[in-house]
């Protein structure tokens, strides 16, 4: 799984670094080279009954969550959270996966999900609870207009050394409301994460909830080897999404985000990717 973790990341990388810069840029070269990026928002695509929808269902079907590990750009900010957490040493808590739990949180989970996409027919759309709106508002409220102040200071820079490298822009503040909630929805899931992973997808997420349930059936899966595994926990204390129960040897597909970081923490190779 070594090997996957490390596609995971690269490809992460890659999506996070594509869609920010589409926010980000303002001089249209990004949006040329990335704007086909924003047409995998699976709730507008799936609002729309678009095709790209039911490619990103049926790779779930195939491969699990990738789209979470790997596209979501909210997801990925998760996971540079939950990295600093591993920076310093602080390993996740393994949850607790008695009946009662389990059932609160996949009640949560439906409530959440109901609500939005009820909300979606009636014409309601509840965009904070959407992933792809809540990056791109986050970054277009907050790192947007640092970007183009910094841009700016590097023209007047550039004009007194006689050179026309950078042009000013105009910079748009936004409005009261729209920075504060931004900078409270930024705190909140980057707080999330480091408490408990990815606790947003699993409880909050409207499209977490759609995909855990698409992933239940999925052809290739994580699971444990019985014969190799020694219980040492580790895979359960790497979990971001805390979905491993070593004690029984079982991994709750529909939360597991398809992130192989487990299998990178097992020491025994008793954590396999196969069908
Ligand atoms: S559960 Fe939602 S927020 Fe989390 S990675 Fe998936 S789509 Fe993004
Ligand atoms: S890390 Fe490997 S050996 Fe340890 S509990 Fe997990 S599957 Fe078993
Ligand atoms: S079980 Fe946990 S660590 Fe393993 S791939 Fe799934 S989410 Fe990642």
């Amino acid at each position: 799984m070594r090997k996957l973790r490390m596609v995971r990341i690269l490809v992460a990388a890659f999506f996070l670094t594509a869609v920010t810069l589409c926010f980000l840029d303002f001089t249209g070269a990004a949006a040329r080279w990335f704007g086909w990026t924003a047409k995998l928002q699976l709730m507008p695509a799936a609002l729309a009954l678009s095709v790209v929808a039911a490619a990103v269902v049926a790779v779930t079907l195939v491969f699990g969550r990738v789209y979470c590990s790997m596209v979501c750009p909210l997801g990925i900010l998760q996971d540079v959270a939950v990295f600093f957490r591993r920076l310093f040493g602080f390993k996740f808590r393994p949850a607790s996966h008695d009946g009662v739990a389990v059932l609160v949180r996949r009640i949560v989970r439906l409530s959440t999900a109901a609500i939005f996409f009820a909300g979606g027919f009636l014409g309601l759309h509840f965009t904070w609870l959407e992933p792809y709106a809540i990056y791109g508002r986050m970054s277009a409220a907050l790192a947007a207009p640092l970007v183009r102040l910094g841009n700016n200071r590097l023209a007047l820079w550039a004009e007194r050394q006689g050179s026309d490298m950078f042009c000013a822009v105009e910079v748009a503040m936004p409005p009261l409301c729209i920075a504060v909630l931004s900078v409270a929805m930024l705190l909140l899931i980057v707080a999330l994460a480091l408490w408990r992973g990815r606790l947003w997808c699993n409880t909050v997420c409207p499209v977490g909830a759609v995909l855990g349930f698409v992933s239940r059936f999925s052809i290739f899966k994580p699971a444990i080897d019985p014969a190799r595994c020694v219980k040492c926990r580790l895979c359960e204390k790497a979990c971001k999404a805390r979905c491993i129960d070593v004690a029984h040897g079982t991994i709750d597909r529909s939360s597991c985000v398809a992130c192989f970081d487990c299998g990178a923490a097992c020491g025994k190779g008793a954590l396999t990717w196969s069908r």
